[in-house]
């Protein structure tokens, strides 16, 4: 929003509830929850009808040069010699109905802008729709200058690079529409008394790796076909994102679909390179990623020690869990604190090359004993893979990068302008920043249950031009222990309530985020115990 920009009336009434909220309406943090869809429904039928007579009118589009705001009423009557001005609300039955000050803030400014466009204000009045009764409320001149001075708060916020403070246990989070995307307690990395709630428990990541699958739109839902045979039918609304494997063909309308719905469609190879991703052109936190990209441009040591000391303190984690090799253990916690005293990046990645040659070294200790001799293992090798596990640790890290670039998006930051990552290498860095601390405990753990659970065996394995590929059933066993995984819920570290992996993700990359709008003082990995 520019500085000569109208503020919008509601947005204003955000400030009312929370300056934060505004900050975080402004920066473009939409949210469709359960009583914003409710309120929503209440207008829509004004909206929809932009009716005039003679006696009254609704959704007329008002604004004050004077203020400089912009708005639209719900409904205008003639009366008592002016115009009476009608709020709708959609309060829930169980609760009073209650005129609160945002509303009277809201009244009072399109009061103010129906005077300055020349009409005489008559009344302002509320309509509780769930309780059939309108309720009249007198403004008094206090209430205008309230009005006023939350106008010009309102335009300070929007104005600011950085955002108001998070409201501290305060009753008004509890009923937040916003609470999701601003987590108020998180920001001071404690515990947390209550549990944060996804926005859509029950979206799903949809992969679709058949080849030859084609996927369309009809009556919002996704319908998945197979040479011509519908094999699938998932209602829009629970799909959270889309992840392609290989040759697998999308209708125009449903490309578009998913993008107007902000939903993420990621392509791989079949062998699960990540190749590209759609991004909505309204992603939220513009002034952020300026931040951010500032920051990138050198890099940012504390932000680098967290994700590296995080991945070797779960590296170490993983595997104390399969072994009593305590001097191995010892080790790595030992490159674990050299990494924290790192002075700079160069040194910090040495520490980093170390950890990493130690683990892979021992990684066979993740396997159970009697299935061991049955895997070959020359340590690890990425792409093009050289041995079964390397395979399967290869397809499952792209589909974690594919999660995190997606929590990256989602908060509106760049996944390709990292702190510890060179952003210069073309490659998404921050995502690859993020997925440091989740290497161990997220992929190594889906590969070694595939391996200890007998779920895939190296006969799903053949070898193409030297590089080891795993057959489809085996792909699609990967792909269902990975989905299990992040739906798998933990304790917390940090915040001790229960979180699943893919959840964990998110708020991490809100972590970063947070810090890079000031809204909290540091970044904390995630240490599994
Ligand atoms: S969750 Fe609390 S601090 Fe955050 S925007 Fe909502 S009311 Fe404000």
């Amino acid at each position: 929003m520019d500085e000569s920009d109208p503020i919008p009336i509601s947005l204003v009434v955000q400030c009312c509830y929370c300056p934060r909220r505004a900050w975080l309406e402004a920066q473009g943090e939409q949210t469709d929850t359960f009583q914003m869809q409710a309120g929503t429904t209440s207008h829509e039928r004004i909206d929809a009808s932009v009716s005039f007579s003679e006696t009254e009118a609704s959704s007329i589009e008002i604004k004050s040069e004077q203020l400089g705001i912009v708005g639209k009423t719900d409904v205008v009557r003639r009366a008592g010699g002016g115009l009476v001005l009608r709020e709708y609300k959609a309060t829930p039955v169980r609760k009073k109905p209650e005129v609160i000050e945002g509303t009277r803030v809201q009244l009072a400014l399109q009061a103010l802008c129906m005077q300055e466009m020349g009409e005489k204000v008559a009344g302002t009045e509320v309509y509780f729709t769930n309780h059939n009764l309108t309720v009249p409320v007198p403004l008094s001149d206090a209430d205008f200058e309230t009005a006023r001075h939350f106008v010009i708060e309102t335009r300070d916020i929007v104005q600011s690079m950085s955002s108001p403070e998070a409201l501290e246990d305060d009753p008004r989070c509890n009923f937040c529409s916003h609470v999701d995307v601003c987590l108020p307690d998180e920001r001071y990395l404690r515990p947390v008394q209550k549990s944060v709630r996804a926005p859509i428990r029950d979206a799903k990541v949809i992969h679709l790796e058949i080849q030859g699958t084609y996927a369309h739109t009809k009556q919002g839902r996704m319908i998945i076909e197979y040479k011509g045979d519908s094999i699938g039918s998932i209602p829009l609304e629970t799909v959270q994102a889309v992840q392609l494997h290989g040759n697998i063909n999308l209708s125009g309308g449903l490309i578009k679909e998913l993008l107007y719905r902000n939903i993420p469609i990621q392509w791989c190879t079949a062998s699960g390179r990540l190749v590209g991703w759609t991004n909505s052109s309204m992603g939220p936190n513009g002034s952020t990623r300026q931040l951010q990209h500032l920051l990138s441009h050198d890099g940012s040591l504390p932000l680098a020690i967290e994700f590296i000391s995080s991945k070797i303190a779960n590296q170490a984690t993983q595997l104390r869990r399969s072994t009593s090799d305590s001097e191995l253990i010892k080790c790595l916690r030992n490159l674990q604190r050299q990494c924290e005293d790192s002075h700079d990046l160069e040194e910090l990645m040495g520490i980093e090359g170390k950890a990493a040659a130690l683990y892979f070294q021992f990684w066979p200790l993740l396997i159970k004993e009697g299935f061991r001799n049955d895997w070959t293992w020359f340590g690890r090798s990425g792409r093009p893979a050289s041995d079964p596990i390397n395979s399967m640790l290869n397809y499952s890290y792209s589909l974690l990068l594919a999660d995190e670039i997606r929590s990256i998006t989602a908060c509106g930051l760049d996944p390709n302008a990292g702190f510890l990552h060179s952003s210069s290498r073309n490659k998404p860095a921050l995502a690859l920043d993020l997925m440091e601390e989740f290497r161990a405990p997220v992929v190594d753990s889906v590969v070694q249950t595939l391996i200890n659970c007998q779920i895939v065996s190296p006969s799903d394995f053949t070898t193409v031009c030297g590089s080891v590929r795993m057959n489809q059933s085996a792909r699609k066993a990967l792909i269902e222990c990975y989905e299990r995984r992040m739906a798998t819920e933990f304790i917390h570290p940090i915040f001790k309530y229960k979180v699943s992996w893919r959840r964990a993700i998110e708020i991490q990359a809100r972590q970063i985020l947070g810090f890079l709008e000031h809204s909290q003082s540091c970044y904390q990995g995630i240490h599994m115990r």
